[in-house]
């Protein structure tokens, strides 16, 4: 197969699994966010795939071929971590230039090579430069630069831009997919921010505990979450405790609904429903059809862009975000009436 392939890769440190038996199969030129809390082994992994980190059991393959025991300076993956600082004894042009130098490149060639990086990530011209002259985010783009300088096969990135501030954030997160698009590059980026992730990754895989609990695009994660630590993890979501009655039916309180199709029949006949804030339909008059039930307004937010509505439904906090447009305009105390759309439905395992 073309690309990066992680098999049963497992990680201790003393008694503790790290990562614990990951499989993954990332295809040539994908880009893929480990995503998680912190704790959760993401670093770990990311370190067995560069090299700097030997797995306990398991291997690694690239395009076919197993790597698994191949030293870091052999594989030569492109590499920005947080902790990896350029050098700031060296401009610009002689950071970016470093690996093409221990390669033995002649002066001219490495000159052809910065130019061409430097435009790449937007700074042309900038090779004179100190180091401590540059913003935040000129020093990822040169970290970026420096890293793809030997046209690695495979790119790896972690928390890269935890340190800038949320605007120049959001706008290297659109320069580096921009640029990966172009080059083609298999990327593998670390992220504990599920909006980084999720406006980045072609898929992403959540991780907790050491283990990846789903994987696939990130908009299937966000419909279909696997689990109610998925669910949790990524965007908001209202999770209620019911009682299974088929595979597609369930009980929350004295409420029977319909849910989506389970895909394996419970195992417990109590279970979880999950079911996204912005899916619920809010309505002032009862009798709204089906797979309703009735809740107290506990708390409203107005955001503006959208209105945040906390109900008591059954003893439980239910969250409902509303387009101002579509917002009945109650108030705290009235009973509104929520619709809650079958195939939005979902019952999770534990
Ligand atoms: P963060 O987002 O905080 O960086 P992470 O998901 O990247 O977290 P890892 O750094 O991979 O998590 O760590 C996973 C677990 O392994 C943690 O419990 C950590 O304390 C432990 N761990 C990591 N490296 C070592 C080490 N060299 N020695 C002992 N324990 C370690």
């Amino acid at each position: 197969m073309f690309g990066l392939e992680i098999s049963k890769v497992t990680k201790a440190f003393g008694a503790h699994l790290a990562v614990d038996d990951v499989s993954l199969s990332i295809p040539q030129g994908e880009f893929v966010c480990f995503l998680g809390p912190s704790g959760c082994g993401k670093t770990t992994l990311m370190r067995m795939i560069a090299g700097l980190e030997s797995p306990g059991e398991g291997s690694i393959a690239l395009n076919g071929r197993d790597i698994t025991r191949q030293p870091a300076n052999v594989r030569k993956f492109g590499m920005v971590f947080q902790s990896l600082a350029l050098f700031p004894h060296l401009s610009v042009g002689e950071n970016v230039a470093f690996s093409l130098r221990l390669q033995g490149q002649d002066a001219r060639q490495r000159k052809a090579r910065v130019d061409e990086l430097l435009t790449l990530v937007r700074l042309p011209g900038m090779e004179k430069r100190a180091v401590s002259q540059l913003s935040g985010g000129q020093r990822q783009r040169v970290a970026i630069a420096r890293a793809l300088a030997q046209e690695p096969p495979v790119f790896l990135l972690d928390e890269p831009f935890s340190a800038l501030d949320a605007k120049l954030r959001e706008e290297m997160q659109i320069e580096l997919r921009l640029l990966q698009k172009r080059l083609q590059i298999t990327t593998i980026l670390v992220t504990h921010d599920q909006r980084e992730a999720m406006s980045m990754a072609d898929s992403i895989a959540v991780m907790g505990d050491g283990k990846i609990q789903q994987y696939g695009s990130p908009l299937s994660i966000y419909r279909a979450p696997a689990n109610t630590f998925v669910a949790n993890f990524i965007g908001l979501s209202n999770l209620l405790p019911v009682e299974v009655l088929d595979h597609e039916t369930v009980r929350f309180g004295a409420n029977i609904l319909k849910v989506a199709p389970m895909s394996q029949p419970a195992t417990a006949s109590l279970a979880t429903l999950s079911i996204r804030p912005e899916d619920i339909q809010l309505t002032a008059a009862n009798g709204a059809g089906d797979n309703t039930v009735s809740g107290r307004i506990t708390f409203i937010r107005d955001m503006g862009s959208s209105v945040e509505v906390h109900l008591d439904c059954d003893g439980r906090d239910v969250l409902s975000v509303v387009q101002p447009r579509d917002w009945m305009g109650a108030g705290t105390g009235d009973i509104a009436h929520l619709r809650l759309p079958r195939n939005q439905c979902r019952v999770l395992a534990a």
